[in-house]
């Protein structure tokens, strides 16, 4: 059997050596899964497509708002610079054992056409046609993109994609792949446009004047701030950093420092890529069955047979001696299902909606041999 699909040893838990303002939220929904997150452990579970093209959008647009892109009417090189972006994600997908089967990202992403021409859209109207002539995008102020911004500690740093600089105007502009926001991300994106504020601030030494965010269909939403609150809020992060790393080295047993780090939460842990190693998540699930935890499960594998042509179902026997079944799985997908009798982890998988003891392959379903 191959084993990529073996359950890796819990990850070292190491101190952070900055802090991040998207890594600054991650730490306020959970220490644990920032921490991991700041010691580039390699996630356990697949990136969703949706996030992957969203990546591409975005490393598009802040080309474009570098000025890097020509164009002409046959919109040859946005196609050029996609493709190729699209090529290299396709490439990491392959070469993961659980995520190869999303390739190609234009059968895996919903609305795959649709969102590569809004992103064309976006990108020709960036540009002024003259005559049919190809024509580069020129900035009607200095644009800096990908600027890194640092507190002189060196322990606050940020890349702000796009800062628009005059005499006596400083914009920060961050981009954002999807065309609408709901007030929750917009709360976190504000966070996050503060942060940047107050590290312009102490790298340059001016405040910004503006801040915004930019979507996909070129809608633009103000951020309101003052000085006073991107200042809390960078005191907040460097509290944070203190905190963190103080509970790192205070705590040496691992099981002791995880607990004392994880904040498992049916939200923050949605959308965590180290549930399959993280203990208090299994603990806390099982305390509070009743909230609505992610669809993973636990047990041993008992019994697998055809479903349709292609596909499998099994049983598997949960710690409690319950029985439940998942049906509709690839046997490609999953090489952890090639011996009966193990134990097995499977994550994020679909729910039947009439039968609470039976569950569906997901797109992002994962099965991990337990040791
Ligand atoms: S699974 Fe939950 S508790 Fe564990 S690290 Fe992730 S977010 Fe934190």
């Amino acid at each position: 059997m191959s084993t990529p699909c073996l359950l890796p040893p819990i990850p070292p838990i190491n101190p952070i050596k900055k802090i991040s303002p998207t890594r600054f939220i991650e730490l306020k929904s959970c220490y644990l899964k920032g921490v991991w997150g700041s010691n580039n452990y390699p996630p356990l579970l697949p990136a969703s497509p949706h996030a992957i093209i969203g990546k591409v959008i975005h490393e598009i647009m802040e080309y474009v708002g570098k000025g890097n892109l020509e164009i002409n009417e046959s919109s040859e090189s946005f196609d050029e610079k996609w493709n190729s972006c699209i090529k290299r994600e396709e490439t990491k997908l392959t070469n993961s054992w659980f995520e190869k089967h999303l390739t190609p990202l234009s059968t895996s992403v919903k609305n795959y056409d649709e969102k590569k021409e809004l992103c064309r859209l976006t990108v020709e109207s960036s540009f002024k046609y003259k005559n049919q002539n190809i024509v580069k995008y020129k900035p009607s102020v200095p644009i800096k993109c990908e600027l890194w911004l640092r507190t002189h500690d060196k322990i606050c740093v940020g890349k702000a994609d796009c800062v628009k600089v005059s005499d006596s105007f400083v914009e920060i502009v961050d981009y954002k792949s999807t065309e609408t926001v709901d007030p929750k991300k917009l709360k976190e994106y504000s966070i996050q446009l503060k942060l940047y504020c107050a590290l312009y601030h102490e790298t340059y030494g001016t405040w910004p004047s503006s801040l915004k965010v930019m979507l996909i269909n070129n809608k633009q939403i103000e951020v309101r701030f003052t000085k006073e609150e991107c200042e809390n809020l960078l005191k907040d992060t460097k509290k944070t950093f203190f905190e963190v790393n103080d509970i790192i080295s205070t705590v040496s047993e691992t099981k002791n420092l995880m607990s004392k780090l994880a904040s498992p939460s049916p939200e923050a842990c949605h959308f965590c890529d180290f549930r399959p190693v993280c203990t208090p998540y299994w603990e806390e699930r099982k305390s509070s069955p009743k909230e609505l935890w992610p669809s993973d499960l636990k047990g041993k594998l008992v019994r697998k047979k055809p479903w349709g042509k292609k596909r499998v179902y099994i049983e598997v026997e949960m710690e409690n001696k319950e029985m439940v079944k998942v049906v509709d799985l690839l046997p490609e997908r999953h090489p952890a299902l090639e011996i009966l009798n193990y134990e097995i982890a499977i994550f994020s998988l679909n729910k039947n909606k009439k039968n609470p003891r039976i569950f569906h392959e997901g797109q992002l379903t994962v099965v991990y041999l337990t040791p």
